[in-house]
């Protein structure tokens, strides 16, 4: 059922009891795949090693590389007719990982996603469009099953094509979206080029945005943009995809579905866990999965767990967004940076447009930095004063926000290159052998 309240309010005694009886069921079925067969036989575990949540810490992480060293069928817990579907990873650090699913996983994967879109209001009624990649990629397929679940009209349009979104949306009355942070920035610049009104010529009134770091205000642009509200939607194809962590109506953090996923935080260097409240790197362990089941799968996304209750009344707890990968991390003249920083400090500036391009290379054996960032049309024709004063703003607060000051770059709109898909941000040029 997608509106379970029982399970979504779950005391928290009742759900480590939960997730201790799945996560010996997935331990179980785990045992049948060719890698944790010689794993779980070498380190002397089995079903019965699980009293206590604990006992999880027994059982060894594994990395997208332990997926990609076991590709194809390394980690297939069921026999292969039992699959009905297979995904992949986007493949945004290197080779894809592949993930496979029985009918029963579908399920309750489509049961999660309705789940999150019932709690931030979608009904049998709304029109969703679902602006997402299909294909191999979770993010299409994973919500378009979900919003039939609820027996909402769904449009699978697909990434890109934005006069077509656009022509969907206003023939159909699309109340619903899912849709990628970077890319509502550019549809809502052309829905301005185009002279539509989103709040008086459309019918829009919710967004999912997902499958990539944004921040509070990137948010706040897309909602004020097309008058409607947004949540955050998080998730990975190794967990199923989208359908992971979701935020309530509250908008202050996103909600794990911890009877679906048992969550760790771990500080990346040490793989010790950090306390409720520390910055940490987000640990996943499955506790349905049939096909693939995976334990203690380290995402490197980079977040926060709150402790505190929830004013929704869902016990399940919450993380913050995320701040990106421990991949997409910089070190800038010895000063460590996510691209987020820089993301969330120019889309709170007045004039700055779309997009932006952050590129990294080396000049006089130091680091140096580019911004380049996109203006507002009307700023670009007009007067140079102001951009100058646009220029010294921003390269003021980036230096705020990242102690170090970058050359910042004024351009054209539409003058960077942009992508359908997660967007690409850093194109860094260093020299990392240092000669
Ligand atoms: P890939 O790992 O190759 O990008 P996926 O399509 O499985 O492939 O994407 C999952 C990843 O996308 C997550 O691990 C995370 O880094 C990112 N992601 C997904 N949703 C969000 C979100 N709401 N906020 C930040 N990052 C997200
Ligand atoms: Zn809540």
């Amino acid at each position: 059922m997608y509106w379970n309240v029982e399970k979504e309010t779950m005391d928290r005694p009742s759900l480590a009891k939960l997730q201790i009886e799945l996560l010996r069921r997935t331990v179980e079925r785990a045992a049948r795949s060719p890698y944790y067969q010689k794993v779980f036989q070498k380190e002397g575990l089995s079903p019965a090693s699980i009293r206590t949540l604990d006992d999880l810490r027994r059982f060894s992480f594994i990395t997208k590389d332990t997926l990609r060293e076991q590709y194809p069928y390394g980690f297939l817990a069921t026999p292969k007719d039992e699959i009905v579907r297979l995904h992949s990873s986007s493949g945004t650090t290197g080779r894809p990982t592949v993930v496979f699913h029985t009918a029963n996983d579908i399920n309750e994967w489509t049961e999660l996603l309705a789940r999150c879109m019932y709690m931030v209001g979608v009904r049998k009624h709304d029109v969703f469009q679902n602006m997402m990649g299909y294909g191999l990629f979770t993010g299409g397929l994973g919500f378009h099953y979900g919003g039939e679940r609820i027996g909402a009209l769904v449009i699978p349009a697909g990434a890109g094509n934005t006069k077509r979104q656009i022509m969907l949306m206003t023939e159909f009355h699309t109340t619903v979206i899912h849709i990628i942070p970077s890319y509502a920035l550019h549809f809502i610049k052309t829905l301005e080029e185009m002279k539509i009104d989103p709040k008086r010529d459309l019918h829009l009134r919710i967004a999912f945005l997902g499958a990539e770091p944004h921040s509070e205000a990137t948010r706040k642009r897309i909602e004020e943009g097309l008058g409607i509200n947004g949540y955050n939607s998080y998730g990975l194809s190794e967990m199923c995809g989208p359908g992971v962590a979701f935020e309530c109506q509250e908008k202050q953090g996103m909600h794990v579905w911890e009877d679906g996923y048992i969550l760790e935080v771990i500080d990346p260097k040490t793989r010790e866990p950090v306390k409720d409240g520390d910055e940490g790197e987000l640990v996943f362990t499955s506790l349905t999965r049939e096909g693939m089941p995976l334990l203690r799968y380290c995402t490197r996304d980079v977040a926060v767990v709150y402790p505190e209750p929830c004013a929704c009344g869902r016990t399940h707890r919450k993380i913050s967004r995320i701040k990106g990968r421990t991949d997409d991390m910089m070190i800038v003249k010895g000063v460590n940076m996510y691209p987020i920083q820089i993301e969330k400090t120019l889309m709170a500036i007045s004039g700055v447009g779309s997009n932006f391009q952050i590129i990294l290379d080396t000049k006089e054996d130091n680091d140096h930095m580019i911004v380049k960032v996109e203006v507002l049309n009307d700023l670009f024709t007009g007067n140079l004063q102001q951009l100058n004063d646009l220029k010294k703003r921003i390269t003021n607060e980036l230096h705020t926000e990242l102690l170090v000051t970058p050359e910042v770059e004024l351009v054209e709109p539409n003058a960077l290159p942009r992508s359908e898909g997660k967007a690409v941000r850093v194109i860094d040029k260093r020299d990392k052998w240092g000669d």
